[in-house]
């Protein structure tokens, strides 16, 4: 998003952004195919000294089959956590043998369900390995390692730690290999995602010695996948991943690997916010301003319902008011209109805010709609697609019949008398 200089107004991609929130009213949510186009490419070149690498889109950061599409025609594969990004994924187009499945604490209905799909699945939990094993042998699985390294980011979303429920503990390799042996069990890819904020490239070369070691250990093995963590700018000082020096490092290690090894192994990773994150923008409309004794608040119209993130993970999104990109700095506190406290941002300095301008919040792409409900029975907002200049509605607003769809009515009689009524 850019400022054009002759009209002062905000552009995504060459299409006006007010004139969105007029076609298509607000909340609103807008992605930019040229970002996810870039972000993959970068990431793709970052690593092209390897002669074979896979990048699977974790789809729960967002998950409309529209962007789905995209990241399929770019090259790229799937993450995906549920049955029903399976079947999303197989909806846009994915062959199943380009979608891996991992899962956390999901029943063995499900896990058998996928296995018909004829996805990859990458087993988390020791049980789940041997009941495998036991009753799909010849079906080569991935397993997740957690190799305990506690990186950067929230504690909500820090997945390697020695706490976290997620992986088969690096500790258990012993007893993994028992079950592999005995049961005769093909691996072919091993994995790990240690959480979601990597800042340090030595903190996750770490990790990858350690994965590393585990994949020595099967003969069959065909990929190695390390998962995800890397860390995209929210504001102006944040640090992001280095692309370039993690590539150059991995590649580096994987090769070395390979060759010592005398493996022929895939490179995988399964970004989901560095792909989308910036690639979103997020329009509400403001509704009211309210000064009290201690804060200026720009109430919107959205709330947590539509973008969780602050109030969950005490996450920034840089605010901005586009309908007065030029106007004097204030401070204020933006709010959101459920009935409990969703702050989005205390004291932001923003461009002077009237009742009805348009603010947007960056790094919308990712954990934002797909996290989105219907609390307060609000309707989720419309999705729009920017792609070579143009602006495609991907994703309808919901109307009041979808907040009844799945509701029956029983019919019951709520007015007859109790005895001794009068
Ligand atoms: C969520 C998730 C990812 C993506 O993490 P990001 O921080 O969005 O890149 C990757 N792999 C697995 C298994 C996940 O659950």
């Amino acid at each position: 998003m850019f400022l054009n200089e002759t009209t002062k107004r905000f552009e995504i991609g060459g299409v006006d952004v007010l004139q969105l929130t007029q076609d298509y009213d607000t909340p609103l949510f807008v992605y930019d195919s040229a970002k996810i186009e870039a972000q993959y490419s970068k990431m793709k070149n970052a690593l092209k000294k390897v002669k074979k690498v896979k990048i699977n889109y974790a789809c729960k950061a967002l998950t409309n089959i529209t962007i789905l599409r995209l990241l399929k025609n770019l090259g790229s594969g799937l993450d995906a956590v549920s049955y029903q990004e399976i079947r999303l994924g197989l909806e846009a187009g994915f062959d199943p043998k380009d979608i891996i499945y991992t899962p956390n604490s999901v029943s063995i209905e499900e896990l058998e369900a996928c296995m018909k799909l004829g996805v990859k699945v990458n087993i988390d939990n020791i049980e789940t390995l041997e009941y495998m094993g036991m009753n799909h042998p010849n079906h080569p699985l991935c397993i997740r390692i957690n190799p305990h390294i506690m990186a950067g980011g929230h504690a909500k979303i820090s997945v390697g730690h020695i706490d976290s429920k997620f992986g088969i503990s690096i500790h258990q390799m012993p007893l993994v290999e028992r079950l592999v042996d005995t049961l005769n069990i093909q691996i072919e890819g091993v994995h790990m995602h240690t959480g979601s904020d990597i800042l340090d490239v030595d903190v996750f070369s770490h990790a990858a010695a350690l994965l590393f070691n585990v994949a020595r250990k099967f003969d069959n093995l065909k990929y190695i996948d390390f998962g995800s963590g890397f860390k995209v700018k929210y504001k102006e000082n944040d640090i992001e991943t280095n692309m370039e020096d993690f590539g150059n490092m991995m590649s580096e290690r994987f090769n070395a690997f390979c060759e010592e090894t005398g493996k022929d192994l895939t490179l995988a990773f399964e970004p989901g916010k560095f792909l989308v994150s910036e690639a979103g923008y997020f329009l509400a409309r403001t509704n009211v301003i309210k000064q009290t004794t201690s804060a200026v608040f720009a109430g919107l119209d959205t709330g947590f319902n539509h973008m969780i993130r602050p109030m969950f993970y005490g996450a920034h999104h840089h605010i901005m008011n586009i309908s007065n990109p030029l106007g004097k700095p204030k401070i204020y506190t933006v709010v959101g209109y459920i009935c409990e406290t969703d702050t989005f941002g205390w004291n932001r300095k923003i461009n002077e805010i009237k009742e009805g301008d348009i603010l947007c919040f960056k790094n919308a792409g990712a954990y934002c709609f797909s996290m989105a409900s219907n609390y307060n029975s609000r309707y989720r907002p419309a999705e729009v697609l920017i792609h070579k200049g143009a602006a495609h509605l991907i994703r309808k607003r919901e109307s009041f019949e979808d907040l009844l769809y799945n509701q029956t009515d029983p019919q019951l009689d709520f007015n007859s008398e109790k005895a001794g009524n009068s």
